[in-house]
Order: C-alpha cells, then structure tokens, then sequence
C-alpha cells in the first residue's frame, strides 16, 4: 500500500494502521490457496506505462528525514491551489442544475440534447463548417473520449499513429485494445511541429487515426493554420482521420493562435476530443466531449458513429447533474476568468523559463505558449552519479521531497516534465532545491 494515496496533495500522513490490522484476518491458507478467484492481470501492461504508477513511486521515495514538503510537480492539477479556483459562473450553474430537480435522472448513452447542443454552439463559433447537436457525444471526461474512440477503432491488426510526447492514457488504451502503436516525431527545433513525413512513413492500410494534441501538452506549443492544413493533406492522402485533443484549447497565452483542427474537416474527416476539465479547473468534475467534424459524412458511411454510439451505451455516462448544468458553464463564464489564470501561468512560466539558466543540466527548447508544463532535456554529460531522467527523478525526490516527472513515461527518454500550475511560492522553493541537487551531483571540473 502506497503512504501516498492521494496524488493530489500527498503528504507523510496515512492510514496505514488500519490496512496492516485488516491484513492479518483470513488470508486463506499459503498462498491463499483457497480462494478460486484472482485478480485479472489484462490491464497490468496498459497500467504500467501510466503516469499515475510512476508518481506514485516517486512520491514513496520522499521521505519525512528530508524535513522539507513535498513539493509535488510530476503531475498537473492546478485546481487545488487557491490561485487557480473555478470561475463562480460555473459554480452556480452546478448549483442551480442541483437544485432544479431536473437532473435526477439517467441520460441517454450519447448524452442530454440541451448539453450536446451547447457543446456544438460552443465549438462552431470557430467552424466554418458548422457540426450539430447530433455530432456530439457527452463523455465523462477528455479520458473517455480517448477511450471510446480507441475502442470504437480497434480490430485485428490495427495501428495508430501518436506523437512520442504524449498523455499516456492513449498508449494505455492502445494497449489495452491491442491496437498497435506506432510513435511518430516531434521536432523540438523547429516549434515541436509534426514530423509529417515520418507519419507518412509510418501509416499503412491498417492505420486507423493519426492523434494530435494541440495546443500540446506537455510540450505547451499551439500549431499553426499552415502547419494543421498539412496535417490535414498528410492524413487526406492516406485515408485516415485526424484525432484531436483539444483539452487545452482554453490555456493559452502565447502568442499563437488557437485553431481548432475541425476547420479542416472538408480535407479530411476529424474527431476532435474536449472537456471542461482544464479551461474551467474542475478535473474532478467529469465532464467532456467527442465531436465529429465530417461534412461528408465519412464516420456515417464507415460505422464510426455507430460504433461509437454502441461504446457509449455500454459505459457509464457524465453525471446528469453536470450535463444539466454544461450550458451555462459554457455559456456564462466570462472570458476575464481565463484571462486571469492564463496571465498567472504565463508569469509563471516566465518565472521558470529564466531560473532554468541556473540549472545547466536542464534545457528547455521552446518556451510553452500554453497548457502547464515545462518540458526540459536533461543533459547527463553534466551529471556526476545519475543514469537517466527515471535516475534523476528518483534521487530528487529522494534527497529534495522535489517530485518531477521522467520524460520516459511521456515517451522520451532523458527530459523531464514539471508543473508550472501550481502557486509562485512553490515555484520558487523547488529552483531553490533544485538548485542545492545540481551543485550536489554536478560532475567535478577536470583539468
Ligand atoms: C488532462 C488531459 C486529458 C484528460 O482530460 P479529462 O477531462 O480530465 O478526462 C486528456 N488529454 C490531455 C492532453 C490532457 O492533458
């Protein structure tokens, strides 16, 4: 049992006692023989290369000897520091779904109309191509939106096409579905654009999608018009659809432009995957989206929608309650709300952008335009007694309570990820330690 269950906020306090106790009690014989059932190891793959195992092994490694806190930057959730709370407008839309007594009930599969409707108003204020109330499907989360349309596209012999930095939820349901990955490039130097013909080089008459993540996380880049109508063509020319995951597309606040991968769809068909999650602050609620931008209707003729509506019918929905209240959240929040925390993350990153200078071993390529993350390159020829970014990572945690993440759970092995969502003061405190843990492990001059 992990001391540190909650990821969130981890701390050195835990339950522990009580499991040891209930531990000892009928444990069934050596081995525990006599039982018949056993616990399913099917997911154990999918799971191991999840972000969730690796953090928790991190945050064991702190230590209360250390008599610092545990400053937990490996993951992103700005929504428990008080700088980073929900707009009010949202707040009271949730109130007011609760209090109206409409929302008691089971939805349907794909989702309430009223909340569908406001998912395609809010999204065809940037199409040109206008999608309607029928081509959304509520899910609970951007992460069942991953999983539905992994699912919905998997079959024998099946690949698909994801970046090498990439929220891993995509490679656990690849896995999971037994659908092949094939990892495409992103090109640090040149704005962490696509490495296009890499992902012509790689798809075959078994590819089902190629994903793309903008603005991306963790990288924190937003594409640009030119570079999405070539992903577009790209995918056009091969016969597959573009998946979109446009969680982020409220985070920004580079100089970038959010466009929304839908605009293309008359190239090529795109699902494009969203929630409130980010935007608003609130992951705990569960809410998101599936869209189809397809005027030709191709994911009709192909069954996609269908089997997309089959998934859904089968697996839990968004509470009611937030579907309910989805309009308002969409419609009455002002857009002040994210002005303010896109300007703190971008002092924020200014903040970390400039102290990096004094931790030589860490270099980040392209300061993040969105999202919150710093993505950095770590250079181990600086390194007395460290063998990788999992090495790196481990020690930190370990000497500093500093958790940040290695790279090798996003896909690229030697670079670490931290937060930058988090308060100023924490900020602060980790280059501090950061700081100490270089001038520890930096390798002697030789002269
Ligand atoms: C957080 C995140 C998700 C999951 O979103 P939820 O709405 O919390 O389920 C999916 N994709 C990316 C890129 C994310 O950062």
């Amino acid at each position: 049992m992990s001391q540190h269950m909650n990821l969130l906020l981890p701390s050195f306090e835990t339950d522990k006692e009580e499991y040891d106790e209930r531990k000892t009690t009928d444990h069934g014989g050596i081995g525990g023989s006599v039982w018949r059932f056993k616990g399913n190891k099917a997911a154990k793959e999918a799971a191991s290369v999840s972000m969730k195992g690796t953090l928790a092994r991190l945050f064991d490694c702190c230590s209360k000897d250390v008599k610092k806190t545990i400053l937990p930057l490996g993951h992103g959730d700005p929504s428990v520091y008080p700088c980073f709370q929900t707009s009010v407008d949202a707040e009271e839309a949730v109130v007011e779904s609760l209090r109206s007594g409409a929302a008691n009930s089971y939805a349907p599969g794909v989702g309430i109309l009223p909340a569908r409707r406001a998912v395609a108003n809010y999204l065809n204020r940037d199409l040109p191509h206008k999608i309607h109330s029928d081509d959304i499907f509520m899910t609970v989360g951007c992460c069942q939106g991953i999983e539905t349309m992994i699912h919905a596209l998997a079959g024998p012999k099946a690949n698909i096409l994801l970046p090498t930095l990439i929220y891993p939820l995509y490679n656990s349901h690849a896995i999971h579905s037994l659908v092949e990955i094939r990892k495409y490039n992103l090109l640090p130097d040149l704005d962490w654009e696509i490495d296009l013909q890499g992902v012509e080089a790689m798809a075959d008459e078994n590819t089902i999608a190629v994903v793309i993540m903008n603005p991306h996380n963790p990288c924190g880049n937003v594409y640009t018009y030119e570079h999405l109508k070539k992903v577009a063509e790209v995918a056009r020319k091969l016969g597959i659809m573009v998946i979109s995951d446009e969680v982020y597309n409220q985070t920004i606040y580079g100089e970038n432009k959010f466009v929304p991968m839908g605009i293309f769809s008359s190239i090529t068909p795109v699902v494009t995957l969203g929630s409130i999650s980010k935007g608003w602050l609130v992951p705990g609620w569960r809410i998101g989206w599936i869209a189809m931008n397809d005027p030709k209707n191709v994911f009709k003729t192909t069954r996609v929608v269908e089997s997309i509506k089959e998934h859904l019918d089968i697996s839990p929905d968004p509470s009611t309650i937030l579907q309910f209240a989805l309009p308002n959240i969409l419609e009455k929040t002002k857009k002040e709300f994210f002005e303010k925390n896109n300007s703190i993350l971008s002092q924020n990153v200014d903040f970390a952008f400039d102290a990096l200078k004094d931790i030589p071993c860490l270099t980040c390529p392209k300061k993040p335009e969105s999202c919150t993350y710093l993505v950095t390159k770590l250079d181990l020829s600086l390194l007395e007694d460290i063998t990788n970014d999992f090495d790196f990572c481990m020690k930190l945690a370990q000497e500093e309570n500093l958790v940040f993440l290695p790279g090798e759970v996003l896909g690229l092995k030697n670079w670490v990820r931290f937060s930058i969502g988090v308060e100023r003061s924490m900020l602060e405190d980790a280059f501090m330690r950061l700081k100490g843990f270089f001038a520890r492990h930096t390798k002697t001059q030789l002269t």
